[in-house]
């Protein structure tokens, strides 16, 4: 507790020199501008070493949105939305409908050999 209350009152007694260069500048992180066929600009920010995906769904409308302005993903990429959406569910199902047998398949396995 007392603890706390040195580290904070440090903090704000420094000045600007010492935590805020830590976590600001200092920090290794990248700004990324996505553009999606509307014309929207969404930028994020990315830890140095993360993957920066090629498409990102723009907050503003949903649509995806790529890295190059003019070269947006247009209906091409909008096409494939309902298309995964579809291919996702169906996965899903699957794969419940399977986990589903396992899990049967070993209860019976566990039941037959204890
Ligand atoms: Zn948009």
């Amino acid at each position: 507790m007392a603890h706390g209350n040195a580290i904070r009152g440090t903090r704000v007694g420094a000045g600007p020199s010492g935590e805020d260069d830590r976590g600001g500048d200092g920090a290794e992180r990248r700004r990324v501008d996505y553009f999606c066929s509307r014309g929207h600009r969404s930028r994020l920010i990315f830890a140095a070493e993360a993957e920066v995906p090629k498409f990102w769904d723009c907050p503003r409308c949903g649509l995806p949105a790529g890295l190059d302005e003019h070269s947006a993903p247009g209906a091409n990429s909008y096409a494939a939305v309902p298309y995964r959406t579809h291919m996702a569910y169906v996965r899903e199902r699957r794969s419940d409908e399977d986990g589903q047998a396992l899990l049967d398949e070993a209860l019976a396995k566990l039941r037959g050999t204890s």
